[in-house]
């Protein structure tokens, strides 16, 4: 179980420490440069913590998108609980509170000899430093028959934007009595408890809107994040609306018919659905394989004091996009490394040594609006690796009374707010 107390003392010295002043680099022509690209959870926050600690270093943020869209808590907006603008942010404030210069562009290539990105315009930037966020890629056809074309259809609606509100759409024409299929993958992804959180949400909105439905998840495994809390949340909330298909029952799906909405697994059964929805294998943001960070899995190895590159000095690379588990592909832990990064940069560029970094991780996920769930975990680097401090962080407990889980789902929406804010708004949170 998680208490305050528990959960402290697995924090190292440098997550609590408050961002600390550094002594002045050089300014205006020939400061340090670091560009940043994406403006998701892990670039916005290293973009913002670098000028923290060292408003003269120029930091330029690449990000296509005027507004970042959270996939935390899209899976209210999917259930009908949310506004989509509500998961929005934009970059006013790291501009003109922080000083970062926001480039809306895409960056395509990067040259790390030459030490420079060049971007969709055809502008190219010079870097002292380079930090990549770029998150995830799919797979495409890495699961028969699922392409980007197949996702109009069958969205995966596994990054926020276009394919939440098609989903949405779907869901609102799904006659009662109709089916939703989620294809769930195999380890890693994104956010590893977030399949299981839509389920739930989304057996809400039928609950409450079209009782005759159900909802078939096929997984491609045997075991997920917090399975025991979630089949138990499922069963009170929702009786047998949330039927979960293990890999080891058949669950794994091999082929997908977008037109036709139908998907097959591994032993052949063959499942039609009303609304399809498809989170695919996953890999690194295609620019930092065009950067030359990633391995043969498609994930960035790095050097866990520092989120460098273990392949390309000089790049930093946080998020979804690494291989830093156990710490999981979360926005909370993309947060945490965008702050080590800052600081493991700030001190290079200063001559420093780097501080010794530690990382703390809660990722809520609600059942109903009124029922949430936790896991939490501390980290911290032993022998060159990320392990989990010992009796630190845990889940929430399997018996617990109604104002328990409705405390945990008040304490999910404060998590929003100070996370978001301590991204893209003026909240600072060492
Ligand atoms: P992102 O936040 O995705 O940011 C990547 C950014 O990079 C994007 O803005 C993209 O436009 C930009 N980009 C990509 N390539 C380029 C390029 N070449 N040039 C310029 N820009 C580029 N996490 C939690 O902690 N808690 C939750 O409750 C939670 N819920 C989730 C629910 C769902 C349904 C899903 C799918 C995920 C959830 N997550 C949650 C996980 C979280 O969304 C990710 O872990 C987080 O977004 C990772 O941050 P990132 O910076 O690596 O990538």
């Amino acid at each position: 179980m998680i208490t305050r107390r528990n959960l402290l003392a697995g924090l190292g010295a440098a997550a609590l420490a408050p961002a600390i002043a550094a002594p002045a680099l050089a300014k205006g022509k020939g400061a340090a440069r670091v560009v940043v690209v994406g403006g998701g959870f892990g670039g916005a926050t290293a973009a913002k913590y670098i000028k923290v600690r060292a408003p003269e270093i120029n930091v330029t943020l690449i990000e296509p998108s005027p507004r970042f869209y959270t996939c935390p808590f899209s899976n209210l907006y999917l259930a009908g609980l949310r506004d989509f603008e509500t998961i929005g942010h934009g970059y006013d404030e790291l501009k003109k509170v922080y000083g970062v210069k926001v480039v809306r562009d895409f960056a395509q290539e990067v040259d790390p000899a030459a030490k420079t990105v060049k971007l969709k315009s055809g502008e190219k930037l010079s870097y002292d430093k380079l930090v990549l966020s770029p998150g995830i890629d799919f797979n495409w056809n890495g699961l028969q028959g699922y392409d980007e074309a197949a996702s109009l259809l069958a969205p995966h609606s596994w990054k926020a934007g276009d394919q939440t509100r098609l989903l949405r759409k779907q869901l609102e024409a799904l006659d009662d009595g109709g089916v939703f299929i989620l294809v769930a993958p195999a380890d890693p992804y994104r956010c590893p408890p977030g399949p299981y959180e839509r389920a739930g949400l989304i057996a809400s909105y039928l609950k409450a809107k079209k009782p005759k439905s159900k909802i078939l998840i096929l997984d491609s495994k045997d075991a997920f994040s917090k399975q025991g809390l979630f089949l138990a949340g499922w069963k009170q909330e929702y009786g047998d609306l949330i039927e979960w298909v293990p890999l080891s029952k058949d669950g794994k799906v091999v082929k997908v018919d977008a037109k036709s909405l139908t998907v097959e697994t591994e032993f052949g059964t063959t499942h039609k659905a009303g609304v399809l929805n498809v989170i695919p294998p996953q890999k690194a943001g295609l620019i930092a394989e065009r950067a030359g960070v990633t391995n043969k899995a498609g994930w960035v190895p790095i050097k866990p004091e520092t989120f460098e590159s273990q392949q390309v000095a000089d790049i930093h690379v946080v998020g979804d996009a690494t291989i830093a588990a156990p710490m999981p592909k979360s926005g909370f832990c993309a947060n945490a490394q965008g702050k080590v990064a800052a600081a493991a940069i700030v001190a290079s560029l200063q001559g420093r040594t780097t501080p010794n970094p530690s990382w703390v991780n809660t990722c809520y996920s609600l059942i109903g609006p009124e029922y949430g769930i936790t896991v939490a975990g501390v980290y911290k680097v032993a022998d060159g690796k990320i392990i989990s401090v010992e009796g630190s962080g845990g889940v929430s407990p399997a018996a617990a009374a109604p104002d328990f889980r409705k405390r945990e789902a008040i304490y999910a929406n404060a998590w929003y707010q100070a996370i978001t804010n301590d991204t893209w708004g003026t909240a600072l949170r060492a």
